[in-house]
């Protein structure tokens, strides 16, 4: 599962962290994630709980902040929103933009103790 290894990466993140800033415990991390970084909620939520058992972050809160996506239209020569990456523009239904937002994955904040 690809989520699993997202976790893995995100564990490895906090104790670089907490080596730096010297804590022990995380208790929340929000997370920023756009609908087109190809991160199923659910799936992360699971993994989450199951790579960050027995580690410093055991029984850390996770929050999820959904980031909107944004694609740049050619046509309406404008900023437009859209849900999934091969999206026309919802404005004007032409097929000629460009995904500029939508794609983070990335922590957003921490809490520790
Ligand atoms: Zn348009």
């Amino acid at each position: 599962m690809h989520e699993m290894s997202l976790c893995e990466g995100i564990l490895q993140i906090l104790e670089s962290e907490s080596a730096r800033q010297n804590f022990t415990k995380v208790t929340k991390v929000a997370l920023e994630i756009g609908p087109l970084s190809g991160v199923e909620v659910d799936a992360l939520k699971f993994s989450f709980d199951v790579v960050m058992k027995g580690s410093l972050a055991e029984d850390s809160e996770l929050i999820i902040i959904d980031m909107p996506a944004t694609a740049w239209c050619m046509q309406c020569a404008e900023t437009v929103t859209i849900k999934q990456r091969y999206d026309d523009c919802p404005v004007c239904g032409s097929a000629q933009i460009q995904v500029t937002a939508g794609e983070e994955l990335s922590i957003k904040e921490l809490e520790v103790d």
